[in-house]
């Protein structure tokens, strides 16, 4: 099974094909969108309240926060993807084109994203296999990065 983290933009090319599943790991998607929702990906509390990176204080703490937060959550995506009916399935964020993306990418270089964090977490289940876009490769916030 293959997971594929991207954006909305980027999503837009599998509309249609029936072999890949496309679901939105965000609050809102934008207008027009109605791809179902995958709720364990998506960065909110259990009573609701959305999860801000400015909660933790910037990305260095919001990244481990997130993993524990889809970690505490491995046993609902385990059985999620048991009752999957693809074997290639998208996850869909707004990041990179957003406003506020555009502007870390402008002031740091790289855009934070609960994909980065998820899909870590999405590593460990067994038999899944994680890809990330060239946005996500190529100019997303990681710890490793930030270490180099
Ligand atoms: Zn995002």
């Amino acid at each position: 099974m293959r997971v594929l983290l991207t954006s909305y933009r980027e999503a837009a090319a599998f509309d249609g094909d029936a072999r890949i599943g496309v679901y939105s790991a965000a609050n809102w998607q934008p207008r027009g969108l109605t791809y179902p929702n995958a709720d364990w990906a998506i960065p909110r509390t259990s009573d609701g309240k959305r999860i801000y990176i400015s909660t933790y204080g910037g990305p260095s703490n919001y990244w481990p926060a997130m993993v524990d937060f889809f970690e505490a959550q491995s046993h609902t995506i385990a059985e999620w993807l048991n009752d999957l009916d693809t074997e290639y399935f998208v996850l869909a964020c707004w990041c990179p084109y957003t406003r506020k993306a555009g502007e870390q990418l402008r002031d740091h270089g790289s855009f934070v994203c609960h994909t980065g964090p998820l899909g870590e977490v999405l590593s460990t289940f067994p038999g899944l296999e994680v890809v990330l876009d060239t946005d996500r490769l190529e100019r997303m916030w990681t710890p490793l990065a930030q270490d180099a």
